[in-house]
């Protein structure tokens, strides 16, 4: 009779001791978890948001591609980080492939967004959520750095050629929709800096040996565009990009 009764014993002692690791282990987790928050830059966490002041680091493509699938948290972005500098678009669903989902119109003149200065525009342009924050971390941690280091002066202003056009890529009738046909690319052809220079596409391209600043600057803006942007095409990559860079959401690190 006591033979069943042992073996109960033993069987309730081991499912004791199997509910005590499981906790311990949570809690050691836990601890890790809550160390690492402690000594570890936020950015360099994959649990924390994406900061408009984050340095480009080995997450940051990777959360710049979750926003994609994360319109509330991209919308949370650009409420927090620059609200002066968009103004958010009902959406604009459309069997075309050109529907307009989670889309903002990025204004001409930045305004004060009290976070550092923007540049202003040609002209206003519609983007896709993800792509206002490419570009404003790419305004903020690639373009301006790179006018700084090779230029000497800011970038005030930027010239673009337009980033939202409902059609296929370079507009053949049997190719897939272009990343322009829902607002996903912005394809920009110069620069005017502080000091009233003016560097642009395809004037100031120069072959990568060549020491001419403006064409220094041109390629240092294209590699630093490669860190917030999926897909990155410039004039060495065919003729249809010759007098422009389209910087673009979809893909992954994709320079050329
Ligand atoms: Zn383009």
């Amino acid at each position: 009779m006591d033979r069943p009764q042992r073996k109960a014993g033993h069987k309730g002692r081991w499912v004791t001791l199997i509910c005590l690791a499981v906790i311990l282990l949570g809690v050691a987790l836990q601890r890790d978890i809550l160390v690492l928050s402690r000594w570890i830059p936020a950015h360099h966490l994959p649990w924390t948001p994406l900061q408009l002041g984050d340095p480009p680091g080995i997450l940051t493509g990777w959360k710049l591609s979750r926003l994609d699938d994360d319109p509330a948290a991209c919308r949370a972005f650009l409420e927090r980080e620059a609200p002066q500098r968009v103004t958010f678009l009902p959406d604009r669903p459309s069997d075309s492939g050109c529907g307009l989902i989670n889309s903002v119109r990025m204004h001409a003149v930045p305004g004060d967004t009290g976070k550092g200065q923007g540049v202003r525009f040609n002209q206003s342009f519609i983007a896709n959520c993800p792509l206002a924050v490419s570009w404003l971390r790419f305004e903020r941690h690639g373009l301006q750095t790179a006018a700084q280091e090779v230029m000497g002066s800011r970038v005030t202003q930027v010239t673009h050629l337009g980033s939202y056009a409902c059609r296929n890529i370079y507009g053949r009738e049997n190719a897939r929709r272009s990343e322009h046909a829902t607002a996903d690319a912005l394809d920009v052809s110069g620069f005017t800096l502080a000091d009233g220079r003016q560097v642009r596409l395809p004037r100031d391209w120069t072959a990568p040996e060549d020491e001419d600043a403006p064409g220094r600057f041109l390629r240092a803006v294209q590699d630093a565009a490669c860190e917030s942007f999926g897909t990155v095409l410039g004039p060495d990559y065919n003729a249809a990009h010759r007098d422009h860079f389209h910087l673009g959401t979809r893909g992954w690190r994709f320079c050329r």
